[in-house]
């Protein structure tokens, strides 16, 4: 985003960021750095997941906008889970209307796909501002738009005047990039050029922060989060989750910058630093002891507030500390799979460390600097682990559980819980993950899971995984292959 960044993560210069490999985390933190990772691709591969959701699930919840998917039907389908978590984060945040977000397909078909759909996108747009009256309109292109060239840009530019509401294109067509955290910069990309475009430096609110927020962030976690920045007397401008256009605008109003979640706005935060020269913090997600910590006192520093932070950490973690001593028990030693976005796995991965968990395995959809600083730190801690630099692909990760036989899977359970292991999320929308106050209930999901097996036995007895007994026995990475 700074400068010329296109918004395709594999393109970034400061950093090589791989998809594919697999192999010993030791291996991995040595040839990083030595740049001899290897590229490679995947021979067989399983779907990936599009950048185009994460577009979507980043702005879907903005209260004054409506969406524009100019796409085929099918492309819209992770609207409907999008959709799902607005609606349960409504309710959590005590608005029991649980409206729908407001969103209109262009359903391109193949009469489109040889004539051109931009007069289908125009109608779209016109209907969305019809029936929603919205401040501002979001146009999320796709792979077949973007293949027959339709022009979002100019189609926007074209409704200028004719609607009162700000129309902004995103280029999140799904074949641009295998790294589903592209579909985050395209919507920051867009926020830059469209809502914040020449807007001046703001006189800057010296005790306004502008947290960047994932969608997959619980409304207890962010309430906790809001809670310690306040607590050291910092105030947060949560955004683009829940928020609006107005917090959008005020972002250059603001002090300093951080995100919640390590691959989520870290470009555009480059950007705000290079446009209005607010700083910004960028160190690891605030999950467990440890990591709220460095997370905390990366923020602190940039309000002059170390000493005050520092005395408040100890605080918070002496308060945790029966509960996590308690937690120890019941969960120290037993070893564990982690999966999930690249964030989250490695910040859940260091979280174990507060439980006295052993981590045997995890699959990450990336591996760059900023994966390279939580191996080495991993690697110290547990040793060696199995790193599977995977967008998805169930089928390595079936293999590896075979082989490794965790007490307990952390990340989305569907396979897992076929094979009848523990399983439990990180960082789910709808249960408390971060900070301080929600690491012992998440220790304690973890503990009930592995103290409470019966549920994932019995799917496993009910169920069968698509998978030939021979490919257990198969090298995991076996279709990965150097290029
Ligand atoms: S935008 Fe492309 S990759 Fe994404 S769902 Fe549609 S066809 Fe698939």
């Amino acid at each position: 985003m700074s400068g010329d960044y296109s918004g395709i993560r594999e393109e970034r210069r400061h950093t090589e960021t791989f998809n594919d490999w697999g192999g010993s985390s030791l291996t991995a933190a040595e040839k990083f750095p030595a740049g001899c990772l290897g590229r490679a691709d995947r021979v067989f591969s399983q779907g990936l997941q599009c950048q185009q959701i994460n577009s979507v699930m980043a702005l879907l919840s903005m209260e004054d906008a409506a969406f524009v998917v100019h796409s085929p039907l099918g492309c819209s389908g992770c609207c409907s889970m999008a959709n799902d978590w607005f609606r349960v984060g409504q309710m959590h945040r005590g608005d029991f209307s649980m409206r729908n977000a407001r969103i209109v397909v262009t359903n391109i078909d193949e009469r489109d796909v040889i004539l051109g759909g931009e007069e289908k996108l125009k109608k779209a747009v016109l209907t969305a501002y019809e029936r929603y009256k919205p401040k501002i309109i979001f146009i999320f292109t796709s792979c077949a738009s973007a293949i027959i060239g339709d022009d979002a840009e100019s189609v926007a530019e074209n409704l200028r005047g004719t609607v009162d509401s700000l129309i902004v294109p995103l280029r999140c067509e799904g074949f641009k990039s295998k790294i589903c955290a592209s579909g985050y910069d395209a919507a920051f990309l867009s926020i830059t050029k469209y809502i914040l475009a020449d807007a001046p430096k703001k006189p800057t609110e010296p005790d306004m922060l502008n947290l960047f927020a994932p969608p997959t962030v619980s409304f207890a976690d962010q309430l906790e989060i809001e809670r310690i920045l306040s607590d050291i007397g910092i105030r947060a401008n949560y955004i683009p989750f829940y928020s609006s256009l107005e917090k959008i605008r005020a972002i250059p109003a603001a002090r300093a910058s951080t995100a919640i979640c390590k691959v989520f706005a870290d470009e555009f935060m480059k950007e705000l630093k290079e446009r209005y020269g607010i700083p910004y913090s960028h160190t690891i997600m605030p999950v467990g002891t440890r990591n709220t910590t460095k997370w905390l006192l990366g923020i602190a520093e940039l309000f002059g507030k170390t000493e005050e932070a520092r005395a408040y950490i100890e605080r918070e973690t002496e308060a945790v500390r029966p509960l996590l001593d308690d937690l120890k028990k019941r969960l120290g030693g037993k070893r564990v799979f982690i999966t999930g976005g690249t964030g989250r796995t490695f910040a859940a991965a260091a979280l174990i460390d507060d439980f006295g968990m052993k981590l045997v395995g995890m699959q990450t959809p990336t591996y760059d600097n900023d994966a390279q600083i939580d191996v080495e730190y991993l690697n110290a801690v547990h040793g060696g682990f199995v790193i599977d630099v995977a967008n998805m692909m169930p089928f390595e990760q079936v293999n590896l559980l075979n082989k490794l036989k965790p007490d307990v899977f952390i990340g989305v359970p569907i396979w897992a819980a076929k094979l009848g292991f523990p399983t439990t999320h990180i960082l789910d929308i709808k249960r408390p993950t971060l900070g301080f106050r929600n690491l012992a209930y998440l220790g304690n999901k973890i503990a009930a899971q592995i103290e409470n097996p019966g549920y994932n036995k019995n799917i496993a007895a009910h169920s069968s995984l698509p998978y030939k007994k021979s490919w257990y026995g198969e090298d995991a990475f076996k279709y990965i292959k150097d290029e």
